[in-house]
């Protein structure tokens, strides 16, 4: 099937950083979003990304109006019938998930694949709500989406190995490198990533090092672009201990307990950049 329409559903962080990418690739993209307001958000997101990708010379004015013209941004799910693939961007709320895709299922052509973008939800459980579980799949993008160049591919139990080739060659088309996952908490990245954050809290705890010290080792040591502390801070603390309590809970192993210091810290609101104190102030 060749694909030169996508849907995304949400026009969040990551449904506009999707519909960017594609929009710059030549793909034809339809949008949607709850409301006009949350819609136009997106579209302006977009807009000033673009802009500022103009000002470093790396797209034409030209090429910008082409790629704006090529997304419709709109409320109504009717409108993702054109689509060949569509990229489930909406918050992340496993009830909310599951109500959208029943209504995706039931409008779209049964031919359509559709690909949920979630960082932690099942996406062999997601497949199940729907009739079409082996045209089912997760697509992770990462954030910024524009500039980053990796999509997980995560393959429920049921996915067929059209969908994933599908979905694979589309991530290419959008000059992404993908990679090929099984469905488990946390996929691949974030599976690794998540507990060395966690670690660095340990050793913080421990009195190893201070904070600067266990980032500096990390950014120097092992040419990390940030350290885990900071990097805390960005992604929040409370995400991070999330993340922790999800692992803890369907391995059902201790390996993955979240460190009493960040538990302690998501306890005193100290959750990162996001209220201006984590491990860092701001
Ligand atoms: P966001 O809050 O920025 O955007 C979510 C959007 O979904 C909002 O605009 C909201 O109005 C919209 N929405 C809610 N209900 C809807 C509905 N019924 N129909 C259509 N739109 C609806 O969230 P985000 O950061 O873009 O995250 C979206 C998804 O991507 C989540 O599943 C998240 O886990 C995943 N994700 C996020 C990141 C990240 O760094 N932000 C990275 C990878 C994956």
């Amino acid at each position: 099937m060749s694909i030169n329409t996508i849907g995304i559903v949400g026009a969040g962080t990551m449904g506009n950083g999707i519909a960017q990418a594609c929009a710059v690739k030549g793909l034809n993209v339809v949008m949607v979003d709850i409301n006009e307001a949350a819609v136009q958000r997106g579209l302006t997101t977009v807009a000033g990304s673009l802009d500022r990708l103009i000002k470093k010379d790396k797209l034409s004015a030209a090429d910008k109006d082409a790629a704006l013209a090529r997304i419709q941004a709109t409320t109504s799910y009717e409108d993702l019938k054109a689509a060949q693939l569509v990229i489930e961007a909406a918050t992340e709320n496993e009830a909310l998930k599951l109500k959208i895709l029943g209504q995706l299922d039931a409008l779209l052509p049964a031919d359509t694949i559709i690909a949920t973008n979630t960082s932690s939800i099942s996406i062999t459980k997601l497949a199940a709500s729907t009739q079409r579980a082996d045209r089912f799949i997760g697509m992770h993008f990462f954030n910024p989406v524009p500039m980053m160049a990796l999509v997980e591919i995560i393959r429920g139990l049921q996915t067929s190995d059209a969908t994933h080739d599908a979905v694979k060659a589309m991530a290419e088309a959008l000059g992404k490198t993908p990679i090929s996952v099984k469905n488990a908490p946390g996929f691949v990245v974030n599976r690794i990533l998540v507990p060395m954050i966690n670690e660095a809290f340990f050793v913080l705890a421990e009195g190893l090092a201070t904070a600067e010290d266990i980032d500096a080792g990390m950014k120097l040591g092992c040419n990390q672009p940030i350290g885990p502390l900071a990097l805390a801070d960005m992604i929040g603390l409370d995400v991070c201990l999330a993340v922790m309590n999800v692992y803890v809970e369907e391995f059902a192993d201790s390996k993955y307990r979240p460190a009493p210091l960040l538990k302690e810290m998501v306890a005193a609101g100290w959750l990162g950049r996001k209220t201006g104190r984590g491990v860092y102030r701001y």
